[in-house]
């Protein structure tokens, strides 16, 4: 008997993704803080609103107003705080952009804006200002962004970004890396993506044969902030990437309130290695309008830091950086 599907069914990923907690209160709900609706600021969900899978959402902490998880997401009072030196254009991407979605900061690498999709909204990202809508290198099927590499033979590495680039259905990618097979000097594919922490179901059989079959070296830069982030699933979404040949690393923000404490820093950095992962850098806060009250003053995060050397292996220590615009490389503190 053979059954004939009218559409063909939309991976299980975009499912979860299409599923996410959007409304602030719906999320206090599930997390039986009711009280905590006072601080929601309706103006910065309004602004930038609320998105957090329901996997993610399910590894915080029911009842705790605290929980390094929550903050990282809820649209609270705070934000409205205007802050001088936090601007719209925190990095200065504006004014590095090499083509459409290309952005060229840095020796030999050349960062694409993928997409300006994502499928958490984290309150500190650069996201919430920039307009992504007419920068996006998918958008033109990438049609510009390749012509650029194609004449610029001293890149020798393309970085995926975004947005979240993994937020890209699969064959769209496979787009891109079938007219990127034949650009010679690329030989390293770098893709920045949170996917396999909020949306572990992401890394499904598809997306490993698309890892699998490409001719460039492949690093993939996750993003995790806190120990309570990784669970079964994100485990299982890393081993596989492994599996398929990719280079593992994290980046993460120093973000008051989530992980500026030796503890959870230490926490972090054990816990990603146990699931394969090596640090690679901690980012301070870059200055985005919104998001000062995450903002750690550089005295602590160098006490954070030292604390951290004297208590990890030298591999398991992220390196503290910034970053500047207009400097050649990201700045160590
Ligand atoms: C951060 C960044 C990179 C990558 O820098 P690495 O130090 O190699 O990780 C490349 N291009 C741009 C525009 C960046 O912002
Ligand atoms: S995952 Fe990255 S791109 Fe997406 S909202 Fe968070 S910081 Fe921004």
């Amino acid at each position: 008997m053979i059954t004939v599907q009218a559409h063909p069914a939309q991976p299980r990923w975009q499912q979860a993704w299409r599923d996410a907690v959007r409304d602030p209160r719906e999320l206090l709900r599930l997390l039986e803080l009711p009280g905590l609706a006072a601080t929601v600021s309706d103006e910065a969900a309004a602004q930038f609103p609320l998105r957090v899978p329901r996997g993610f959402v399910a590894r915080m902490r029911r009842g705790d107003p605290h929980d390094p998880l929550l903050r990282q997401v809820l649209p609270v009072l705070d934000e409205e705080r205007i802050a001088p030196g936090y601007a719209l254009d925190a990095v200065g991407d504006a004014a590095a952009r090499g083509a459409t979605g290309v952005i060229h900061k840095y020796a030999g690498r050349a960062l694409l804006i993928a997409t300006g999709s994502c499928a958490i909204n984290c309150r500190y990202c650069f996201r919430r200002h920039f307009p992504y809508a007419e920068e996006t290198a998918a958008a033109a099927h990438w049609g510009e962004a390749l012509a650029w590499l194609r004449g610029h033979e001293e890149i020798e590495e393309v970085l995926l970004s975004g947005g979240d680039p993994l937020s890209l259905a699969t064959p769209k990618l496979v787009e891109f890396t079938a007219a990127l097979a034949g650009i010679a000097h690329v030989h390293t594919l770098r893709i920045h993506t949170r996917l396999p922490v909020v949306l572990p179901e992401r890394i499904d059989a598809e997306l490993l044969r698309w890892l699998r079959g490409l001719r460039q070296r492949v690093v993939v830069v996750i993003h995790a902030n806190h120990a309570h982030e990784f669970d079964d699933s994100v485990d299982a979404a890393l081993i596989a990437l492994r599996d398929a040949g990719v280079t593992l690393l994290n980046q993460s923000v120093l973000l008051a309130g989530v992980n500026d404490e030796a503890d959870a820093l230490t926490a972090l950095s054990r816990r990603m290695f146990a699931a394969g992962v090596l640090p690679y850098y901690l980012h301070q806060l870059d200055r985005v309008a919104g998001a000062a009250h995450f903002a750690v003053d550089d005295a602590r995060a160098h006490e954070l830091a030292a604390t951290l050397r004297e208590r990890l292996p030298g591999y398991l220590v992220p390196r503290l950086v910034r970053e500047v615009a207009g400097e050649p490389s990201k700045t160590p503190l």
